[in-house]
Parts: C-alpha cells; sequence; structure tokens
C-alpha cells in the first residue's frame, strides 16, 4: 500500500513548511514566552510535532520562545518553572504531568504576575487564564467508533482497555468519549469488558505488562483492545504478536504517530486519531501572542469556547479543536497534507 501511497503523493513535492524565521536586525530584546513539555516518552508528538510548531508559531510573530521538556519528572518541571519564571517571561505555558504540579506552579506564576495557558492538558484546580487543546471526548468517541468497526460483528466480543495516566485528566476524557459509545454494548451485553486499566505516565512499557496479565488473567482470550494513544498500543502489539494475535485482534491508538501509522498500514493497528498539532500550537501561539502584548479583548476573541474545572470549580477560557478517524485507506491523506512525508513513513517492509 505504501509504494502506491509514494506514487500518489509525489506530486504534492515537500510540505513547504520549513520557511527559515527571518532574523530581524533589530536590537531590541524579543519578549519571551515559555513552554514546558511533559515527557519525551509517552507519545513521539511532543518532541516531533509540538515543539517545532510552536517555536514556528510563536518565532514567526517574533516572539522569542523557550521550550523545555520536563522529562517526566515532576521536580524537573518545576525548576524550569521557577526559571521561566525568574527570566521574565511574557506567558507561560504548560502541558502539566500532574493537576498538583501544574497548580503548584501556575500559583508562582500568578504570584509573579506572569499569565498561563495550559497546553493540551487542563490543569484541574489550577489558576491558568486559558486552555488550548482538542475536544478530548470527542477523541474518545473517535477510538470507539474505530474499534466497533474493525471488530464487526462479534457477538459477547471481549474488550480489554488500555487508558492513559491517571493524573492527566485527557485520559479521563478519552475514557469518557470511549464509554458514550462502548457503555451500551457493555449494558447489554453485546460486547463484555475485560477490564479498564489506567496506565501510570502513559508508559508504553508497562502498558504491554499490564496488558499481558490482564490478558493472562482471561485466559487469552481478547477480541478487541482500546488502547488511549499509539504508544500504549504499540505495547499490546508486542503482546498480540508474541501470541500470534496481531491483526486479528484489532487495536485502537492516537496521535498519528509514525510507528501508529505504520503499524496501521501493516495491519496490526485498526486506526489511530489525528489531531492536528500544526492548529493545536498555532492557536496557543496567537493567544499567547494577544495575552503578551496585554490584548485581552483579542485573547477573549480567540479562547470562545469553556472547559469546566471541577476541582477548581471555575470555567476556563478555551480554544478546543477537532480531531480525525484515520484508518488504513486514509492514512495518504496524511502523506498528502503534509503532516507525514511518505520517504519516512514508508520504509522497510513498507
Ligand atoms: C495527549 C495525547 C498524548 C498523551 C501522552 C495526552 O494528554 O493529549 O496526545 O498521547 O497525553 O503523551
Amino acid at each position: 500500500s505504501c509504494g502506491l501511497l509514494v506514487l500518489s503523493v509525489a506530486a504534492c513535492g515537500s510540505t513547504a513548511d520549513d520557511g527559515a524565521v527571518g532574523q530581524s536586525a533589530q536590537p531590541k530584546a524579543k519578549p519571551t514566552v515559555g513552554v514546558i513539555l511533559p515527557d519525551k516518552t509517552s507519545s513521539a508528538r511532543w518532541e516531533d510535532q509540538d515543539r517545532p510548531l510552536m517555536a514556528q508559531a510563536l518565532g514567526f510573530a517574533g516572539i522569542e520562545p523557550i521550550i523545555e521538556n520536563a522529562e517526566n519528572d515532576e521536580a524537573k518541571f518545576a525548576s524550569i518553572a521557577d526559571d521561566m519564571i525568574k527570566r521574565g517571561v511574557k506567558v507561560l505555558m504548560i502541558t502539566p504531568l500532574t493537576p498538583e504540579g501544574g497548580a503548584a506552579v501556575q500559583r508562582k506564576a500568578q504570584a509573579a504576575k506572569i499569565p498561563v495557558i495550559d497546553y493540551d492538558r487542563i490543569t484541574l484546580g489550577g489558576t491558568a487564564e486559558y486552555y488550548v487543546s482538542f475536544d478530548n471526548i470527542a477523541v474518545g468517541e473517535l477510538q470507539a467508533e474505530g474499534l466497533l468497526s474493525c471488530l464487526g460483528d462479534k457477538p459477547g466480543g471481549q474488550i480489554i482497555e488500555i487508558q492513559g495516566a491517571p493524573t492527566d485528566n485527557n485520559a479521563t476524557l478519552f475514557a469518557d468519549g470511549q464509554r458514550r459509545k462502548m457503555g451500551v454494548k457493555y449494558d447489554s451485553g453485546a460486547l463484555r469488558l475485560v477490564k479498564s486499566q489506567a496506565i501510570d505516565k502513559w508508559d508504553a512499557a508497562i502498558g504491554k505488562q499490564q496488558f499481558e496479565q490482564i490478558l493472562d488473567a482471561n485466559g487469552g482470550k481478547v477480541d478487541g483492545v482500546i488502547a488511549a494513544n499509539d504508544g500504549l498500543a504499540g505495547g499490546v502489539i508486542e503482546v498480540l504478536k508474541a501470541r500470534n494475535l496481531v491483526g486479528k485482534v484489532p487495536v485502537t491508538g492516537q496521535d498519528a504517530t509514525l510507528a501508529g501509522l505504520q503499524a496501521i498500514l501493516r495491519g496490526e493497528q485498526c486506526m489511530t486519531v489525528y489531531k492536528p498539532i500544526r492548529d493545536e500550537a498555532e492557536a496557543a501561539a496567537r493567544l499567547a501572542i494577544a495575552v503578551a502584548k496585554g490584548d485581552q479583548d483579542g485573547a477573549d476573541d480567540l479562547a470562545t469556547g469553556n472547559t469546566r474545572d471541577l476541582v477548581g470549580k471555575r470555567d476556563v477560557k478555551s480554544v478546543l479543536l477537532g480531531a480525525d478517524l484515520i484508518t488504513k485507506p486514509t492514512v495518504s491523506r496524511l502523506v498528502a497534507e503534509g503532516v507525514v512525508k511518505s520517504a519516512e513513513l514508508c520504509v522497510g517492509d513498507l
């Protein structure tokens, strides 16, 4: 399928998105925006997509981006934030590891009068002025729809759910969205939920181990797997491979990572959710720029949505973007749109 894919998109050429940021000759220091990404392991997206796209979006607008990665370490997250606050960033953008860690950083920023934007994950109980993300319940619904369609008619089919980190509100929203579609099936007995397991830190190795345990405890029987992102799906697929079940048992994913898309082309993974991260980074950058300029009305015009923080008992002004279901026949769309390059996708046996 990749051969065809290469041919069909060859005419599209390069993605033409690598235009250099013009060096301004002005001696005046540029305003800075600090961005803290969560880790380098739970998903390829943070370093491969969010970092460069955010740097580009902020850079184009004459902002100096300072982008750091907390590498799954709450202490590191806090110390990066301290440094950024000390440097006097105009806006702080964070993707928290935990609500407590995120909220602690936000209180310090607030004391220093630095506005905060929650990027991708909301900080429950926090003080961020804005939140930029996707409609994460809809993401969960797409995962369930994808699984149900790959599963076909499987009366009494046994489902294992490998969910994201319990400290990530998005993981809760994905699970809520899935349940909106799966719940009726579980309730009627059309499908059986073997177990829904949250995976600490979205760690694929832990996910793999937990999936294997659940599978063993269920006598090796499984008909479908909800894996909350492509990373977790990768761990599940390894287990299925070892048991000669790969390709027979549909597995969901999320993030449209290279590995996820390759697994879909190989028939090992049933679907992924494509979230246009360029749009997310650009929306967050636009918002940050308005906030940095003190343009409150401009910022409010961008963040027209509202997200309820049930812990902080408040509404957070939000930008919430849409996501798309990707299956084998639609992977080529991402190549055509320049989201992935066929040269990177079509390697090895593909
Ligand atoms: C993000 C996902 C990502 C996961 C693990 C979530 O908060 O929305 O895109 O796969 O974290 O990093």
